[in-house]
C-alpha cells in the first residue's frame, strides 16, 4: 500500500506529494516545486529511500527543486510530457518574473506519455496526457489507493489557469472530462494547490466543468 505526505512548498503553496511504498520503503516525490530542506526532511521522517523525482508540468513552483534533488540523491527526474519543454527551457526567465531562486535548466531524463506505467517499491503509477492548463502536462494514478495526483488541471472547485503560453481552455476541460472524470467517484484527488477533493464531489459541484462556465 502507499502512504502520501503533503508538504506545501514555495510561496504559492505547491503541494510536493511523497509517496512510500509502504512495504519497501522505496519513494517518489511528485512535483518538488522548492524548500529542499523541507523536501529532505519529509523524506528522513517517513525513513524512505527516494527512488525518482516525477513532474506534471514545467512550472516553475512544481519543479523549482527538481534538479537540486535529483543530484542529492541520484535519482533521475520522470516527466512531465514533451509538450511542456518550452517550459523548462524558460527557468531562469520563470525564476525572475515570479521572483524566486535562480533555478537551472535542465533536461529530465524520461519525458512521459499517455498510458506510461511507473513502478517503484510495490506500486504502479498509471500516466495519463491531460494537455490545458499547459501542453505538456500529465496526471498519475494509483489504483489500488484510489489516489490521482493531478497538478495544476482540477482543484477542490476549480481549475488550472489557461492564459499562460500554450494553455487552451476547451482542451483543459476535455483533459478534465475523459482522463479524470471517467474514473470512479470515489477516487481522491490531489492537486497542486489547495485542499484534496474527490472525483465524484468535482464532477457534481465544479462550476469550470458543470457547464456554467462553458
Ligand atoms: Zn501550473
Ligand atoms: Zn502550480
Amino acid at each position: 500500500m502507499l502512504d502520501v505526505f503533503t508538504n506545501p512548498v514555495t510561496p504559492f503553496a505547491q503541494n510536493a506529494n511523497l509517496l512510500v511504498c509502504q512495504t519497501t520503503k522505496h519513494a517518489a516525490i511528485i512535483d518538488p516545486g522548492g524548500d529542499i530542506e523541507k523536501l529532505i526532511a519529509a523524506i528522513n521522517s517517513a525513513n524512505a529511500s527516494l527512488k525518482a523525482i516525477l513532474l506534471t508540468h514545467g512550472h516553475l513552483d512544481h519543479v523549482g527543486a527538481a534538479k537540486q534533488l535529483a543530484e542529492t540523491y541520484d535519482v533521475d527526474i520522470v516527466g512531465p510530457h514533451l509538450g511542456d519543454k518550452f517550459w523548462l527551457d524558460a527557468l531562469p526567465r520563470q525564476s525572475e518574473m515570479f521572483n524566486f531562486p535562480l533555478a537551472e535548466v535542465f533536461t529530465p531524463n524520461t519525458w512521459l506519455a499517455d498510458g506510461d506505467t511507473f513502478p517503484f517499491g510495490e506500486i504502479t503509477l498509471e500516466v495519463r496526457f491531460t494537455p490545458g492548463h499547459t501542453p505538456g502536462h500529465v496526471i498519475f494514478i494509483e489504483h489500488d489507493s484510489k489516489r490521482i495526483f493531478v497538478g495544476d488541471v482540477l482543484f477542490n472547485g476549480s481549475v488550472g489557469r489557461t492564459d499562460f503560453p500554450g494553455g487552451n481552455a476547451q482542451q483543459l476541460k476535455q483533459s478534465i472530462e475523459s482522463q479524470i472524470y471517467s474514473l470512479p467517484e470515489d477516487y481522491t484527488v490531489y492537486p497542486g494547490h489547495g485542499p484534496t477533493t474527490t472525483v465524484g464531489h468535482e464532477k457534481r459541484t465544479n462550476p469550470f466543468t458543470s457547464g456554467r462556465f462553458g
